[in-house]
């Protein structure tokens, strides 16, 4: 089974206007509120593509409670543990088919019986997983190296860890636990302090983090698909070129890609294969975490990987 952790899931929501304008009352000509979060998307993919994943993390409130009948109605298996404070809400405003401005909220805080709580969820699930994914921010109140922890209990249960996230709780949750990350060139910058300008110095300067124990790194480059990092190979991955709608959960679908493949044995090519196609099929349409298995078969036979 794959276990899949989200902190802080949102009810996202989407409004269309015509233009923008800052200062004046305006109507949205299109409201789509959806279950979001990195993990949330991951998730919905790795349905989609035949595995029912198991979603923990926290809720709260009535936010939290259309989160969880969100999940249900698509049938994915959900144990959050339940927080007094409200579930976030994230909204997405498009001005004219162009312009996208976000206004994220921190979402609720978590105290120490929350995070018990949690752990002692985990360490159930972790019993029947193979692999665990967590995507996404840490809730305010988390120790800023608490995936640090996340690894430590996959690594007594001998599960997979697949971590996506950024800033200073990723810099400080390395450690040899840690079966692969995937950092798009941003994120590799602020964790390397070092300026990336091509998939050299990405190569270059993603070496520490082998040395620092992490077993697999796939650096993520949009249209230019990924690098993969391990101590015995690095590979280019090569995708062709699409018409892309909507790249936003983009990343969270390869990662859906790469857990399945994981999940299923696939060779490590075929891992890369199935996460660039999931990438690649969620940015052809407007819906976030939505990939069609046409596209992936089509995909797959496009896609070439070669040694750097
Ligand atoms: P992240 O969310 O980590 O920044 P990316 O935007 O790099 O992730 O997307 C992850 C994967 O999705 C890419 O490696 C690629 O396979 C696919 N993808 C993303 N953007 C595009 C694009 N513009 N054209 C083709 N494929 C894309």
């Amino acid at each position: 089974m794959i276990t899949v952790i989200t902190f802080n899931p949102s009810i996202d929501r989407l409004y269309k206007l015509e233009t923008f304008k800052i200062g004046t009352v305006q109507r949205a000509n299109f409201v789509n509120p959806t279950a979001g979060g990195k993990g949330l998307n991951v998730a919905k993919v790795i349905k989609q593509l035949g595995e029912s994943p198991i979603c923990l993390g926290f809720l709260g409130g009535y936010n939290g409670l259309y989160i969880k009948n969100e999940l249900d109605k698509v049938e994915i298996v959900n144990n959050f543990t339940e927080i007094n404070g409200e579930s976030r809400i994230c909204l997405n405003i498009i001005d004219g088919d162009k312009n996208s401005t976000e206004i994220l909220e921190k979402g609720p805080r978590i105290n120490e019986d929350d995070i018990l709580d949690f752990e002692s969820k985990l360490d159930k699930v972790l019993e029947s997983s193979k692999v665990l994914v967590a995507s996404g921010s840490l809730s305010q109140g988390m120790p800023v190296d608490y995936y640090k922890t996340v690894g430590e209990m996959c690594n007594r249960k001998g599960v997979k860890f697949i971590l996506d996230t950024s800033g200073r709780s990723l810099e400080m949750s390395i450690s040899e636990n840690l079966y692969l990350i995937k950092p798009n060139i941003e994120e590799l910058e602020l964790l390397t302090h070092k300026k990336i300008n091509n998939k050299e110095d990405a190569i270059n300067a993603s070496k520490f983090l082998l040395e620092k124990g992490v077993k697999n790194i796939c650096i993520s480059m949009g249209k230019d698909g990924m690098i993969f990092l391990n101590k015995e190979h690095i590979y280019d991955v090569k995708i062709p070129k699409i018409e892309v709608l909507n790249t936003v959960g983009s990343g969270d679908s390869s990662i859906a890609g790469f857990a399945y493949g994981v999940l299923n044995d696939y060779s490590l090519k075929d891992c890369l294969k199935l996460a660039n196609s999931c990438g690649m099929s969620n940015a052809l349409y407007m819906e976030t975490g939505y990939i069609n298995k046409k596209d992936i078969a089509l995909f797959l036979n496009e896609i070439k990987i070669n040694e750097y």
